[in-house]
This record gives C-alpha cells, structure tokens and sequence, in this order.
C-alpha cells in the first residue's frame, strides 16, 4: 500500500510527504447499547487507511482517492464543500478542526485503504481518524486531544455525510491498541482497557453480503421500545434499570418492549462478564456470551435476519468458539472467534453451505486487533 501511495503522490504532486494510518474497528459485544446509556466493547483492526499528506502554501486541499482513482479540489470554507461523497470526508474533518478553533492550511494527499467499505467495519471512520490525526500533527501541534478528534470524525459525519452515528466507530479508530479492547461508558464516556490476546483463536469476520431494507424504521421503533420502558421505570436510560425491576413492570408493559428491554439489560451484563472474562483469559466464557448476544438480538430484540441466523447456527455445528451478529442487524457481518485448528475446516464449511442455500459466498475478513490513528512508522 505505501509503494503505490507514493508512487501515486510522487506522479501528481511531485516529491513526497508525510504518512498516516488509521484503522476499522469491530465491536467484540455490546450491541444496542449506545443510545441506552450502556457499554460498547470495541477494538482496532489491522485494516487501515493510508494517507501521504504534505501542505502546499495554498488555501485548497487537493485530493486525489487511489481507490476510486478520484480526485477532487476544493477550499476550506464552508461554502467549498467537494461534490464527490468520499472528498466530503475529508473536507468535513478540515471544516470540524476549523469549527474549533484549530488550524487547517491547504495540503495535498494521495491515499488508500484496505477496510472493506460498508461491510460494518467503519471505513469512513478510518478515513476521518486518518485525516483528523494528520491535521492535528502537520499543523495544530497535537494541541487537539484525542477524543476531540474522535468527535471531529463523529460531526463530520452528523454535519457533512448524512449519517446520524454515535461515537463508538471514532472512538476505536483513534484510541485503538494492539492487544486490547476498549470498553466505551458511552453514558460518561469514559473507557477502559482490556487485554485481548486470544492466543490459538483467531478473529473473522462473515459478511453475509446482505442488506435488508425496512420500510418502517426498526431502528427508531427499537429506541422508542427503550425509552418507554426507561420512563415507566423512572430513569433516564435502561443502563439503570435491573431485571428484578423489569419484571416489576411486567404486566404494565407489551411484551415487545419487555422483550427489547431485556435484551438491553442483559447485553449490559454480558459486557461486563466478557470484561472479567478477559482479564482472567478465559475465552470460552467470551465465546458463551457471545452465542447469548446473538440469541438476544435475534429473539428477543429481533434485528437478525435468516441469513445471518443461518451463519450463526452453521458456526455453531462447526464448533466455533463464540459468533454473533455484528452491528445494527438485519444483514452485514456477524463476529467469530475460532480455535485455529478449526479455522480452515469453518471457514470453507461457512463458504460451501452459504452459497448452497443463498447463491452466494460470504465474505471473510480475518481480523487483528491493532493501533489506533497514528503517523506510519517506516516513512
Ligand atoms: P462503512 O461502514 O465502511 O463506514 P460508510 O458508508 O459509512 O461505510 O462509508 C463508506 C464511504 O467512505 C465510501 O462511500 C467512501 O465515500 C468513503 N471511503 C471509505 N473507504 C474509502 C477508500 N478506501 N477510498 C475512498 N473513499 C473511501
Ligand atoms: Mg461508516
């Protein structure tokens, strides 16, 4: 990736500039958690978005996306913004750093990436991570902390992109750490580390490559579940609410949103018996939680979908360790941590029985949990 990077900084600006990594994420459990006040358990991957950036003595940002073989050319105000959604990224951040009073001069770029976009692991995060990190080096000093540039990336999205998302996916992209997972309090926002080394297991993901369109916004339905069981209960979000005081409220309630609180409240505990799990080593109590996360999104919050409860039963056959859906549901990935020896024999099992019944393969991204946004040591 640097060769061509260079190559293709050297052919359209002439010499070379400084590089920047940074990563996609996935989510470990935790799912649904966000807007209820509880945990995410994300962590950094060793797929990455590069960038070559060195400043031009001007006031336009040219940009040239190697992967799209793009380029676009656009100022720093606000009226500048680039036609071209993935140049929009990267003004977004310029616009975002500037809003906040940092510093943002014309620069060039050539840049690519190895995060499979929109398969759920936040190559747009990546992407935001690299630039806002690389703008903070080349020209604020590293003065902006690093949760404000998580934010950046975050209101890029909000302001520039159309995507209304939390903070999870910038967050791990920026405080990324080889070995560890990062167990985000997205109540107080703050987070802690955990050591995640599974020697003799490997981490894949199986992007079922489907994407199911609901008319009638499940995600909005699934919050307003939430919010109402929070306000019968008189708190503010489920991450207080207990299963002793749900089942006080029982027959006050429909059973769709006790069954979605449920699953709210359990997930909470469930991230928080991964955690202990994780610093005693203990994955196949990781694994156990991981099946019941699956269990809950699919039964009882009801955001799975054939094909990804199809991937889930065929992980367990093969005797996989832990499997789960990734993400909001209805499609995408789900998250697999398997012994090694069981590995190939799950992932060609995985490939042959999918594409039996569904016409296609999956997609298998074997993942490993790396750094966060950070200059690229060998320049
Ligand atoms: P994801 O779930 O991967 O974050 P998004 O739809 O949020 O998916 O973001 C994907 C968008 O990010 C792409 O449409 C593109 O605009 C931008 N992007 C991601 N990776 C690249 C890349 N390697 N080169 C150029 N643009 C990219
Ligand atoms: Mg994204």
């Amino acid at each position: 990736m640097k060769e061509k990077i260079n190559k293709a900084f050297n052919e359209r600006f002439s010499g070379a500039g400084t590089l920047y990594v940074a990563p996609g994420r996935f989510n470990l459990i935790g799912e649904h958690t966000d807007y209820n006040g509880g945990f995410v358990f994300p962590g950094a991957i060793d797929k990455l978005m590069m960038a070559e950036i060195r400043p031009n003595g001007t006031d336009k940002v040219r940009a040239y996306s190697f992967d799209l073989d793009d380029y676009a050319e656009f100022g720093l105000n606000e009226a500048d913004a680039p036609t071209q959604s993935w140049a929009r990224y990267i003004f977004g951040v310029c616009r975002e750093v500037l809003k906040r009073g940092g510093k943002v001069e014309g620069f060039d770029t050539a840049f690519a990436g190895n995060v499979p976009l929109g398969a759920g692991l936040s190559s747009s995060a990546a992407l935001e991570s690299c630039f806002a990190n690389a703008i903070n080096d080349i020209f604020n000093d590293n003065s902006i902390d690093k949760f404000e540039l998580a934010r950046i990336g975050q209101s890029t999205e909000h302001n520039y992109c159309g995507v209304n998302c939390g903070i999870m996916d910038q967050f791990a992209s920026v405080f990324g750490k080889k070995d560890h997972l990062m167990r985000l309090d997205c109540r107080s926002m703050e987070f802690e580390y955990f050591p995640f080394k599974p020697e003799g297991y490997k981490l894949v993901l199986v992007d079922s490559v489907v994407k199911h369109e609901l008319a009638d916004s499940p995600y909005n339905k699934r919050r307003a579940s939430c919010e109402r069981v929070a306000k019968r209960l008189g708190i503010e979000t489920l991450r207080d609410a207990t299963m002793e005081m749900l089942d006080a409220i029982k027959t006050d309630i429909t059973a769709e949103d006790y069954f979605r609180a449920k699953f709210v409240i359990e997930e909470k505990e469930r991230v928080l018996a991964v955690c202990d799990a994780l610093v005693a080593g203990d994955y196949d109590t990781v694994g156990r939680c991981m099946y019941e996360t699956h269990h809950g999104l699919s039964k009882d919050y009801e955001v799975s979908c054939e094909e990804l409860d199809y991937l889930n039963d065929i992980a367990k056959e093969c005797g996989v360790t832990g499997s789960r859906i990734m993400g909001g549901g209805f499609g995408g990935c789900t998250v697999n941590l398997v012994k090694d020896e069981l590995y190939e024999p799950f992932i060609a099992t995985v490939k042959e029985k999918f594409k039996a019944r569904y016409g296609h393969e999956p997609k298998i991204y074997p993942v490993v949990v790396s750094d966060g946004a950070r200059i690229y040591e060998n320049q």
